[in-house]
């Protein structure tokens, strides 16, 4: 997709710190972190929200969220405890319409989140 900022990250238009990249998923820290770590995980493929990225039944989900679990071993989180949000839509959130996980971890994260 021509004007999507995320798919422009993937095609290395716009810089990004990646962390870890697979086959099919691109994950790089947040330019405004919300926690000490702040990851996210992204499809290559541009799809605009989780519902899409599901409806893709190709085992492309399966891929971001095994993305979003390596992201956490590899950033030390795993074991203390990480959170994984797909803010979906507009009244949840959402600004960039390529789907993303936030993978958040490294502080205590308290629950309801506010
Ligand atoms: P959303 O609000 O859509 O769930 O999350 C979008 C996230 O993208 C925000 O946390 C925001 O800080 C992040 N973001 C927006 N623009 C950029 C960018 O150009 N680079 C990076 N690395 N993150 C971005
Ligand atoms: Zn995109």
């Amino acid at each position: 997709m021509t004007d999507c900022l995320f798919c422009k990250i993937v095609a290395k238009e716009i810089p990004a710190t990646v962390v870890l990249e697979t086959e099919r998923a691109l994950a790089f820290r947040d330019v405004n972190p919300q926690a000490p770590t702040h990851v996210l995980v992204i499809p290559k493929e541009h799809h605009r929200d989780a519902a899409a990225l599901a409806a893709a039944d190709d085992g492309l989900a399966d891929d971001v969220l095994a993305a979003c679990h390596a992201v956490a071993v590899q950033e030390g989180v795993a074991d203390t405890g990480y959170r994984v949000v797909f803010n979906t839509g507009p009244g949840a959130g959402q600004t960039v319409f390529h789907v993303h996980a936030h993978v958040l971890g490294g502080r205590g994260l308290t629950w309801p989140p506010g």
